[in-house]
């Protein structure tokens, strides 16, 4: 790439069934240049997120979707190198919804944008104080507040949100059983993170699993992976148990809708409550959210970790490490530095 060249990666199908490499296309295009009000970023890092693969099918939800030809999305860091935009300065460090490029051209106050102090390491803007973090904070204290006491179990324990979620719901002073795929991913819960207990549920009986380290019942379950492992946790709910629907990984590869949880009914005798969220919802509480998690995380409360892939064209390999599970804590691709 020479300075006059911005390198994009371009969706250049909907997937169908998982997300393959084939589904994007590296393109080089012109340098943009910003115009009155933009200002341009050269990107540092990029936040792959399960949630993409849902942009990718090109349906409009709570964002729009991605279509084919359109750069791929993500939330990112960037350095500001040229900005026209009386919010923006030339140097600053910004967080936003950018794309899959070496520079985007952003309009401050129409599109995601905000500077942040450049406070090392960085890279925690995208995950402990970013929107996984804030995912974990919000969905467990605001949509399934746990008390202490109580059992708290959340799937993909080992995840940016999970791991965050659980150590969140420790210092609530709950029981935390975690789910996770593999040994080495459940002994980093339970003996790096202080869980309680963790499931492995690509080698054991969830539900078998679920009695035996839940033996009063689950009050609270943050749920990242949806599918069987939510149906397994309803059926050992207690009464008035509240479920955090935030995610359901599961599925997201799914060619056809999977039915919907069998025992969904045993909410009614149990009198429980499932509720989804999305955490653009808490926009306007994301400084409370950013301040609480650096105190835990200062005293040592909350501990995370993050897997940095190279290099943007890496980009679509490590998205499907979200699905194959090889990512421990949040996945980031660095784009530059
Ligand atoms: P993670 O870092 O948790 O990575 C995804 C993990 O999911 C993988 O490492 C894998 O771990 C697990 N996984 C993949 N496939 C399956 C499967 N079939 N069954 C069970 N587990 C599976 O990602 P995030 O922390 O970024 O996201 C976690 C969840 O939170 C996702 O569902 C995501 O969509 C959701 N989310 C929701 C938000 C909201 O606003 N509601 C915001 C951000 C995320 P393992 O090895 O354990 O299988």
């Amino acid at each position: 790439m020479t300075d006059a060249t911005n390198r994009q990666i371009r969706l250049a199908a909907h997937p169908v069934g998982m997300v393959e490499e084939r589904d994007f296309e590296l393109a080089e295009t012109p340098m943009p240049s910003p115009g009155d009000g933009e200002a341009l970023l050269r990107t540092l890092y990029l936040s792959l997120d399960p949630a993409i693969r849902g942009w990718m099918t090109g349906e409009d939800t709570y964002v729009p979707g991605i279509k084919v030809g359109d750069v791929m999305r993500a939330g990112a860091l960037a350095e500001v190198v040229d900005s026209r935009s009386p919010d923006l300065n030339t140097g600053d460090l910004v967080l936003g919804m950018l794309t899959w490029s070496d520079y985007t051209v952003v309009r401050p106050g129409v599109d995601i944008v905000r500077p942040i102090p450049r406070q090392e390491p960085i890279t925690a803007f995208l995950s402990v104080y970013g929107a996984t973090g804030l995912t974990a904070y919000f969905g467990v204290l605001d949509v399934a507040p746990p008390a202490a006491g109580e059992t708290f179990v959340v799937s993909g324990a080992a995840g940016a949100v999970g791991s965050v979620a659980g150590q969140i719901a420790k210092i609530q002073g709950c029981r935390v059983v975690g789910i996770a795929g593999g040994p080495a991913k459940c002994a980093w819960v339970t003996d790096e993170l202080g869980f309680d207990a963790c499931i492995d549920y690509k080698n054991e009986d969830v539900e078998a699993r679920l009695r035996d380290t839940c033996p009063d019942g689950i009050d609270v379950y943050f749920d990242n992976v949806g599918g069987e492992i939510l149906d397994a946790v309803i059926g050992q709910i207690n009464e008035r148990a509240r479920i955090a629907l935030c995610g359901a990984i599961s599925r997201y590869n799914d060619v056809e809708p999977a039915p919907g949880p069998s025992n969904i009914f045993n909410l009614v005798p149990k009198r429980g409550r499932m509720e989804g969220f999305i955490v653009l919802d808490y926009l306007d509480r994301f400084l409370e959210g950013i301040l609480q998690m650096g105190q835990w995380v200062e005293e040592g409360r909350i501990k995370y970790a993050e897997e940095i892939v190279d290099g943007l064209e890496a980009a679509p390999r490590a998205l499907r490490k979200l699905f194959t599970g090889e990512n421990t804590g949040k996945l980031i691709v660095r784009v530059a530095t």
